[in-house]
């Protein structure tokens, strides 16, 4: 989440979301350095401040490996919004990124240059990511990429 001075609140790398807590937090400048916390940064830090370089209308970005957008990720070039919901925060389609290196600036180059007009999309062999202007928002961009991916890909069965 980017806060209003301008540093990057992120969650760490290597510790499982079930057992993370607010204290294992990390708190980064627009560069990449800590600010505070004890823990290192996500592996993906790198593409959280690109996108978030690029996109001055979104504070937040939710990055997830969720199922059915990672399946979609290895196969599709992109996937066709079905459903009403989906289409108010997508448009009409989701963007599947070329594929790069997990953790470089290539990466984060691709992925934000695929969320330069919608607000999710899917990162080729790797997950997805969705962005909003709240966490609620980014959520709810990454759960209607998750859900469209999911029902394109149970209509082709
Ligand atoms: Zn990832």
């Amino acid at each position: 989440m980017l806060l209003k001075n301008g540093n990057i609140i992120i969650t760490p790398s290597g510790i499982p979301y079930d057992s993370l807590k607010e204290e294992d937090l990390v708190i980064c400048d627009q560069n990449g350095n800590v600010v505070s916390g004890k823990q290192k940064p996500s592996s993906e830090l790198k593409m959280h401040i690109t996108i978030y370089k690029n996109r001055h209308d979104i504070r937040a970005v939710i990055h997830t490996h969720s199922l059915y957008a990672s399946v979609a990720s290895s196969t599709l070039k992109e996937v066709p919004i079905i459903t009403e919901d989906a289409a108010m925060v997508l448009g009409n389609k989701i963007k599947v990124t070329n594929y790069k290196s997990p953790g470089t600036q290539d990466l984060a180059n691709e992925v934000s240059r695929c969320l330069k007009d919608t607000n999710a999309t899917i990162i080729a062999n790797h997950g997805q990511v969705g962005i909003g202007q709240t966490m609620e928002e980014a959520l709810f961009a990454s759960i209607m990429c998750e859900k469209t991916s999911k029902i394109y890909i149970l209509n082709q069965i």
